[in-house]
């Protein structure tokens, strides 16, 4: 089996690129270890900005009406202070999200890809990539319990967090500056939430932090997560914070007194702030939780995961137009550089305001004023969501 390009993982890295790269008539091969609709364990949170990449995909139709639109946010939790914003209206930006449960979106995602010309092998887990000279040119795959080889002028592994192919390529880095955990559960019969994405520092599970994510009706996705750097230096059990989370926390608790658990309480790794990956090598570039591009603060990473796709798919037909045909070579023209230039300043910021973040003594006092001024709470809500370029 041979293709100009083979994405590795299906799910909004590499559907993204895939689709980018199929609407310019490149020849492109999906790849999923797993059959869809799958499971993936998120807050299941669309960002505006993600809205837009999707939007502009032409995907509006079929998300409009169809799931749970958010139109603001609320954040607090730290103190007394709690700051609840309508997403401000800019004229890049739509002035809402959604909130679609992964299994769902995901599968949207895929069947719109393979719609618009993506070939998709679903069920079919990559095992390695192929390499010479150290430049891959293709990978290994098990399907139906048999080995298969692909080959392709350029990979793209969008394989999540524990990518196989940058683990392989030694690409994967970790520093638990830049990861993090985060588990979550879904309730039914909560109370008090509407369309608001609700996210709580909480001083009960400092320096963690959580969310309640509505779905519609009483149902809503709900967890906790902290930086794995915090988790080890407090030596912190995020199943009893969880806990914690739900029943002690003054604002959480009267919406889940309730409620009951529909689904297990499961957890995933984050690859934040660029700085758990080194994203590329010949022939290899990666993309979403496999580049480490989670965003520090918010752990969203949805937004960044389409983001990336559609800018690989760039980079790719860049190279399709030098005279040499579709290939990746670092050393002339490098994504990483890209992805730095792009999101780098973004995401420093991020990494050092958690830093602060965690600490109630400088948080409660800065929720506190940011929750009095219109002004501020509309700047806070821009930047937990890059609202910007
Ligand atoms: C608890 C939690 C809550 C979160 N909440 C939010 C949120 O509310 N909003 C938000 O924007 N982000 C959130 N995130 C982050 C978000 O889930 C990820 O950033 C996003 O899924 C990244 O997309 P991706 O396509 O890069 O990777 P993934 O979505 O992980 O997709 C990777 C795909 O690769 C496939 N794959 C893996 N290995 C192989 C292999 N060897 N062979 C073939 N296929 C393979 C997998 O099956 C999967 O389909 C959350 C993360 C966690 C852990």
């Amino acid at each position: 089996m041979e293709y100009d390009v083979v994405v590795v993982g299906a799910g909004p890295a590499g559907a993204s690129t895939a689709y980018h790269l199929a609407k310019r008539d490149v020849n492109v091969l999906l790849i999923d270890k797993c059959n869809f609709p799958r499971e993936k364990i998120c807050g299941d949170g669309i960002a505006p900005r993600a809205v837009r990449n999707l939007y502009k995909m032409g995907l509006q139709e079929r998300l409009d009406g169809n799931f749970l639109k958010f139109g603001g946010f609320i954040f607090g939790g730290a103190g007394r202070a709690v700051v609840k914003r309508e997403i401000p209206p800019t004229p890049r930006f739509p002035d809402h999200g959604y909130i679609i449960r992964r299994i769902d979106f995901d599968k949207l995602l895929l069947d719109y890809s393979r719609e618009n010309g993506v070939e998709v092998l679903e069920g079919t887990k990559v095992i390695a990539p192929l390499v010479e000279d150290g430049k891959v040119f293709g990978v290994k795959a098990l399907r139906n319990g048999e080995e298969i080889e692909i080959c392709a002028k350029v990979v793209v592994g969008a394989d999540g967090a524990h990518s196989v192919l940058g683990r392989k390529m030694g690409l994967l880095l970790n520093n638990p500056q830049y990861l993090g955990i985060a588990i979550r559960q879904y309730f039914e019969g909560v109370e008090e939430v509407g369309r608001y994405l609700e996210v709580y520092p909480d001083r009960v599970i400092t320096p963690a932090s959580g969310w309640v994510f509505p779905l519609g009706g009483s149902v809503a996705n709900v967890g906790v997560g902290a930086m794995l750097y915090q988790i080890q230096k407090k030596k912190i059990d995020l199943h009893e914070y969880f806990q914690k989370f739900i029943t002690e926390s003054a604002i959480v608790f009267p919406k889940l007194r309730n409620a009951k658990p529909i689904s297990p309480l499961r957890g995933a790794l984050l690859r934040v702030g660029l700085g758990g990956s080194k994203v590329e090598c010949p022939g290899l570039i990666l993309v979403g939780d496999a580049a480490s591009m989670t965003n520090p603060v918010s752990g969203e990473g949805i937004t960044y995961a389409l983001e990336t796709g559609e800018m690989a798919a760039e980079h790719i037909l860049e190279s399709r137009m030098s005279g040499r045909g579709i290939h990746h070579d670092p050393e002339e023209d490098s994504f990483r550089e890209k992805l730095l230039s792009k999101y780098f300043h973004y995401f420093r910021t991020g990494i050092r305001s958690i830093r602060w973040g965690d600490r109630p003594i400088f948080m409660r006092p800065l929720l506190s004023v940011v929750s009095k001024s219109e002004k501020r709470s509309a700047d806070l809500v821009r930047a937990l969501m890059y609202l910007r370029h």
